[in-house]
């Protein structure tokens, strides 16, 4: 099997991880190579030439590391691509930032890779400790997590083709609900399946019933206030709050 390497912007990590993982496979003519490999996000100026050589090639194209799946950390910036499947059709994902070696050459013999010893590998949520605050989200420099409302429940979505795997997450975390895994993410045939999601539940308002706080997070914050008027306006959401403090507020001046 030959492997072609098109770097279109890559800070060249991938690319030092490439050809660890497949120097006896390297070869600089992309007319013998089975394997299209692209790093980094496309810039402006590599697109054309990226076009150019996908155009004419048969075998399979392989975007490695999240540059070039998503844009990466250079996603947004205005001189790259948000990951290279909107230009040319992949036909499958490593990510990584960089990948190991291990994962690659796993990839290139046709198998998945295992857990590797010492390896910053995927962020994993323990479901059972995460209280939804999102600050795991906040920090995330590649915006890879993501929070979501949806009817009763938080949605904690953890892309792994954005992920730099950083660690910044664990670090935010207070609860010690997120953390690296020595898990590998391995090559994927799909983007979709790069996509873990948490669910956690929410408790509805006292007041008008819309589901606003994730019901861990008030029943920490019930252990530590037993004052039972406090109580009471913790499971209160902020639109109703505000409501109650406007109320209060033109009692006042039509009392003045
Ligand atoms: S994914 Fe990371 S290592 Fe690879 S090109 Fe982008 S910044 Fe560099
Ligand atoms: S994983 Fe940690 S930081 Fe992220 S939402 Fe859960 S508790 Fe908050
Ligand atoms: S390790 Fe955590 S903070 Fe870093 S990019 Fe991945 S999800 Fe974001």
């Amino acid at each position: 099997m030959k492997v072609y390497i098109i770097n279109t912007g890559s800070c060249n990590g991938c690319d030092i991880e490439l050809i660890a993982a497949a120097l006896d496979k390297i070869t600089d003519d992309p007319k013998e190579a089975d394997i299209l490999v692209i790093t980094g996000g496309v810039n402006r100026k590599m697109r054309k030439k990226l076009l150019n050589i996908c155009e004419q090639f048969e075998g399979k194209i392989v975007a490695v590391g999240s540059c070039a799946i998503s844009g990466g950390v250079f996603k947004d910036s205005y001189s790259t691509n948000q990951g290279i499947d909107d230009i040319v059709p992949v036909d499958f994902y490593i990510p990584g930032c960089p990948p190991s070696p291990k994962i690659i050459s796993s990839f290139l013999e046709g198998r998945d890779c295992e857990n590797i010893e010492n390896f910053r590998g995927i962020p994993k949520i323990d479901k059972f400790k995460c209280t939804g605050c999102g600050a795991c989200s906040l920090g995330c420099p590649s915006s890879a997590i993501k929070i979501k409302d949806v009817d009763y429940i938080r949605q904690i979505i953890i892309n792994y083709g954005d992920c730099i795997y950083c660690g910044e997450c664990e670090y935010n975390c207070h609860d010690n609900a997120i953390n690296l895994s020595n898990k590998p993410c391995n090559a994927s045939l799909e983007k979709d399946n790069l996509i873990n999601i948490t669910q956690i539940k929410l408790s509805p308002c006292r007041l008008c019933g819309s589901y606003f706080i994730p019901t861990r997070q008030l029943d920490q914050l019930f252990e530590k206030i037993d004052d039972e008027e406090i109580r009471y306006y913790l499971g209160i959401c902020h639109k109703c709050r505000s409501n109650i403090d406007r109320i209060k507020r033109a009692k006042e001046i039509l009392s003045e």
